[in-house]
C-alpha cells in the first residue's frame, strides 16, 4: 500500500510520546504483571513449578515483509501470530509479549500504532499482554522482533523430537492457503499470460486466501489440547512448509515418515487457486509456509479419543501419514499408490 510509506525524511518520532501512547493503549494491568511498560525492565509473576516457554523473532523489511503488499497492522497480526504459533506448538499458554522496534525515517508514529493495533488484535482473543520492548531509529527499513513468553504444566511441553515407531501424523486446518494468498497479491498477471480457458478464481475464494496471508490463525486451543490430553507424542508449527517442517519432527525424532498426499487438507479455495494457474495443489500444501497450523504426531491407540475430542471440541484435523523407522526416509504414497521420495523444498532464508 503505497499510502503507508512517506517518501520525504522527517524528524524521528518523539519516543518518548511513543511509549507512552502504547503504554496507555495496549499496557493493560492485571495482578500477575508487578511491572509492565514503564520501568528498565518487566517484572512477572510465575506459578510455582510450571515451565516458562520462551520464543522470539525477527522481521525484517523487504525480506519478511513487504508494505506494498500488506498494511502495518497486517504486519503487526501477522508477526504476532507467528509467535503465538510456536507458543502454541509447545503446547504451552501465551501470555508477555515483548516489542523491540527500529523505526525508519520514513516510519511515522501512526504507522507504529496501527503496527500495535495489528499485533494486539492478534494477542487479544488469547489475553496476552504487552508487557515492554525497545524502540530505536533505523538507518535502513524497519526492523520488527518479538517476544513471547508463556507456560505450559510440568512434563506436559511437546518437542519435535517425541515421535515413535507407528505413530500417526496429523495437521490443522488447512495447508497451501497462505502461500497462494501471498502470491496473489504479489504477482498480478500480466494480461497476455492469461488462459482464457483456465479457471477464474472468484473473489470470496481470492479473499479467504489473501486473509489466510495476512492474518493467520495461530492454533493456541489445539495446542494446549494437545497438551493437555496428552495426546501429541511431537509437535511442530507449519512455518516452512509441510515438507520441511516434517523433515524437523523426522530429524529430532530419528524417525522416517510416510505422507499419504491424497489426505492433505486443501481448501477449496486453494484447490480453486491451483485449477486457476494450472499448479499441482498438493505441490502447493507441500511447500507452501506460513499456515501456522500445527503438525502433529499421536500414538496411534489414541486416534479414535482424539477424533472423537476434535468433533466435540471443533477442531479440524486430518490424519496425513504413519512414522516409519529412520531408514525409510520421507516418503509419500500418491493416490494411485505410486510412492515417491520428499525433495527438501522448504523455504530457507540463507541458501
Ligand atoms: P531503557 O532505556 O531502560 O531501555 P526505554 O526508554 O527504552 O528504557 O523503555 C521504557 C519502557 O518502555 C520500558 O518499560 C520498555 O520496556 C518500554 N518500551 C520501550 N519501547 C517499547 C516498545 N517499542 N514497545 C513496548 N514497550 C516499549
Ligand atoms: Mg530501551
Amino acid at each position: 500500500m503505497a499510502s503507508t510509506v512517506r517518501t520525504k525524511a522527517r524528524p524521528t518520532i518523539h519516543e518518548f510520546d511513543l511509549i507512552r501512547a502504547l503504554h496507555q493503549r495496549h499496557g493493560y494491568r492485571t495482578p500477575s504483571v508487578i511491572q509492565g511498560i514503564g520501568d528498565d525492565a518487566a517484572v512477572i509473576t510465575s506459578p510455582a513449578g510450571q515451565w516458562t516457554v520462551l520464543t522470539t523473532d525477527l522481521l525484517t523489511e523487504g525480506i519478511h515483509f513487504d508494505l506494498c503488499t500488506a498494511t502495518m497492522a497486517d504486519i503487526g497480526f501477522r508477526a504476532a501470530a507467528a509467535n503465538l504459533s510456536d507458543v502454541a506448538a509447545m503446547g504451552a499458554t501465551p501470555q508477555y509479549l515483548l516489542v523491540a522496534l527500529a523505526i525508519p525515517r520514513t516510519g511515522s508514529r501512526h504507522h507504529v500504532l496501527q503496527l500495535y493495533r495489528g499485533m494486539m488484535a492478534a494477542c487479544r482473543p488469547h489475553h496476552v499482554r504487552l508487557i515492554g520492548g525497545d524502540t530505536s531509529t533505523s538507518a535502513g527499513g524497519w526492523f520488527l522482533s518479538l517476544m513471547l513468553i508463556g507456560v505450559v504444566p510440568p512434563r506436559k511441553a511437546l518437542f519435535r523430537s517425541g515421535a515413535r515407531i507407528g505413530d500417526y501424523l496429523y495437521v490443522t486446518g488447512t495447508i497451501g492457503d497462505a502461500l497462494a494468498g501471498l502470491t496473489l497479491l504479489s504477482k498480478r498477471r500480466p494480461r497476455s499470460n492469461r488462459q482464457p480457458e483456465s479457471e477464474v478464481l472468484s473473489t470470496r475464494h481470492r479473499k479467504f486466501l489473501i486473509g489466510r496471508h495476512l492474518r493467520p490463525t495461530a492454533r493456541v486451543a489445539e495446542g494446549r489440547w494437545l497438551s493437555a490430553n496428552r495426546f501429541a507424542t511431537s509437535a511442530i508449527d507449519i512455518s516452512d512448509g509441510l515438507s520441511g517442517d516434517l523433515r524437523h519432527i523426522s530429524e529430532e525424532s530419528h524417525v522416517g515418515v510416510e505422507l499419504d498426499l491424497g489426505a492433505l487438507p486443501i481448501s477449496p479455495a486453494c484447490r480453486a487457486y491451483a485449477a486457476s494457474r494450472r499448479l499441482d495443489p498438493v505441490n502447493l500444501a507441500l511447500t507452501g509456509g506460513e499456515d501456522y497450523e500445527l503438525l502433529f504426531t499421536i500414538s496411534s491407540r489414541q486416534h479414535t479419543r482424539l477424533e472423537r475430542s476434535a468433533v466435540e471440541r471443533g477442531f479440524s484435523l486430518a490424519r496425513i501419514g504413519t512414522i516409519h523407522p529412520l531408514r525409510f526416509g520421507i516418503q509419500a504414497l500418491s493416490p494411485d499408490g505410486r510412492r515417491h521420495r520428499l525433495a527438501n523444498t522448504s523455504y530457507e532464508h540463507f541458501t
